[in-house]
């Protein structure tokens, strides 16, 4: 038996939504689906506009126009996220400044950002590392008093949750990811969470190529034009079937992913407290999202000799993001080994273990032995 890291799930009416989207002729953005989709997100996390997009890199590019940003501001990331939570924003000129995560939530680390404040910091962008919410109360009232806005790329945190309050409804915008590997997912897909009222006019515009044909199609104007910036950034309706049938399914989804959580959680603390492995640790005023369950060796050798003796029993556990900071693009930011080094330390010892709603009792059974038998 292989056991894949991560395997598609199709969990409810995905098919039969497409081909409804095909019958009703309507292929393009915007279509019945999407606005299902929209109504269903606004919905359920209590947020004023969800805008459906191409992925959540597009998203991310999207808040950086939105936000006027422009060469020379500063924007604050973690180190340890994916590239896009940097690089949308480097396309409009800005420099990444990467801040180090805390080792606990291993979330961008809320004492660390202060310091890294200067006149020409424009942004904070707090990533919920595997669904667990960063420390907003205290990355707010930064951003509040020192007139920085926030941005939260909310890949990993959708139906998660901080002191009762939904990930992705704290800054003025959020991102999320429907990405294939990502809990809900249409192969490749996105959406902009647009929190502050008056910014929903003009995310539109720029998810319209910068016309305002969302407004024409409402009757709100006789005639659709040029009006601002923007790009192409709407989703397919085809997609938005696929997505709406997962969408629909999210409790039953988000309860599978904590069952298999907790089950690895419970079965591994006894094995991993005597090899010196550390689980995650999610804090009392956190609701998880349950996007992964990762696990901290003692070093580089040892995560990799874990790696391959489950590969060899063919389980394919992963590690995660390289730090951002020395990597060729973040070196010519003026990143060093040793400016972030929670980020180098982690990056080193992480392993994922597969983790997806369709994992059977039998395969997370063989994982969990498999794990049990590795000596450190
Ligand atoms: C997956 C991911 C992205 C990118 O998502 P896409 O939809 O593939 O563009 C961005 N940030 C984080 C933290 C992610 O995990």
């Amino acid at each position: 038996m292989t056991i894949p890291f991560n395997r598609l799930q199709m969990l409810g009416d995905e098919a039969k939504f497409i081909e409804q989207a095909l019958a009703n002729s309507h292929l393009m953005g915007d279509g019945g689906f999407t606005r299902k989709c929209h109504a269903l997100l606004e919905q359920t996390l209590g947020v004023g506009r969800a805008l459906l997009t191409t992925s959540c890199t597009h998203a991310l590019e999207m808040a950086g126009l939105l936000l006027d940003l422009k060469p020379g501001d500063e924007v604050i990331v973690p180190s340890f996220t994916f590239v896009s939570t940097a690089n949308a924003f480097v396309l409009r000129g800005a420099r990444p400044v990467f801040a180090d995560i805390r080792p606990d939530t291993l979330n961008l680390d809320e004492r660390k950002v202060e310091s890294l404040i200067t006149e020409r910091t424009r942004l904070i962008v707090p990533v919920h590392y595997a669904g667990v919410g960063c420390e907003m109360d205290t990355l707010l009232e930064i951003a509040r008093r020192r007139g920085v806005a926030v941005v939260e790329d909310n890949a990993h945190g959708l139906f998660g949750r901080y002191r009762g309050r939904a990930l992705g409804t704290f800054g003025s915008f959020s991102t999320l990811s429907f990405h294939e590997t990502k809990n809900v997912s249409c192969g490749e897909g996105g959406a902009l969470l647009v929190n502050d009222p008056r910014h929903v006019e003009r995310a539109e515009i720029i998810r319209e190529k910068g016309t305002n044909r969302s407004r024409f199609f409402r009757g709100m104007v006789d005639k659709y034009t040029w009006v601002d910036v923007g790009s192409s950034y709407v989703m397919s309706d085809l997609l938005a079937a696929f997505l709406y049938g997962q969408l629909l399914e999210h409790e039953r989804i988000q309860s599978r992913r904590r069952a298999l959580w907790e089950t690895y959680h419970r079965e591994l603390a006894g094995w991993a407290a005597a090899q010196g492995v550390s689980q995650p640790h999610v804090p009392a005023e956190c609701e998880q999202a349950y996007h992964m369950y990762y696990l901290l060796m003692p070093s580089l050798e040892v995560r990799t000799r874990f790696i391959q003796q489950l590969r060899q029993q063919g389980i394919n556990a992963v590690f995660h993001y390289l730090p951002l900071h020395v990597s060729d693009m973040g070196r010519t930011f003026g990143g060093q080994v040793g400016d972030c080094p929670v980020t180098e330390s982690i990056s080193d010892r992480l392993v994922r273990l597969p983790f997806f709603s369709t994992m059977t009792e039998q395969e997370q059974t063989t994982v969990l032995s498999a794990v049990r038998d590795f000596r450190c």
